[in-house]
Parts: C-alpha cells; structure tokens; sequence
C-alpha cells in the first residue's frame, strides 16, 4: 500500500510538526508542502502529529481515504 499525501493550505497553521516528523517528504513555506515520499508509516505518524489536521492520507491504489 502506497499512500498519497494532501495538505489543506487552508488549515495548515505551520506548526512544523510534520516537518519534524518526517523531514524528507514536509517543507515548511508559509504553509505546509509535500517535497518528497517515505513509508506509509512514516507518513501516518507526520499526518497524526499535525495539530490541525490539515494532512489527508490516500491510498494511491483504491483511493480511499486513509487519515483521518
Ligand atoms: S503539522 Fe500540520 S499545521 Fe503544522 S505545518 Fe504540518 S501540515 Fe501544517
């Protein structure tokens, strides 16, 4: 299973704590953005550290919605 990473622009609050997470698939701008890939677990646990809900995991294969 591969998951596809989304970033609400608009509820992102650049915490950072995707960044730090996961720092070779998150950037910091103003706003959150996806830079590169890693395991599904690595991105679960960036997605599950983001205060604000703003990262949607999808399975790139079904294309269900993993997280949230
Ligand atoms: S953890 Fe969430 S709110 Fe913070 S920068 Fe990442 S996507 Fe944005």
């Amino acid at each position: 299973m591969t998951y596809t990473v989304q970033i609400d622009t608009r509820a992102c609050a650049a915490h950072g704590d995707c960044v730090d997470t996961a720092p070779e698939v998150f950037a910091l701008d103003d706003v959150a953005t996806v830079i590169g890939t890693g395991p599904d677990e690595l991105l679960l646990a960036a997605a599950e550290a983001c205060p604000s809900a703003a990262i949607t995991l999808i399975d790139a294969g079904t294309g269900e919605q993993i997280y949230p």
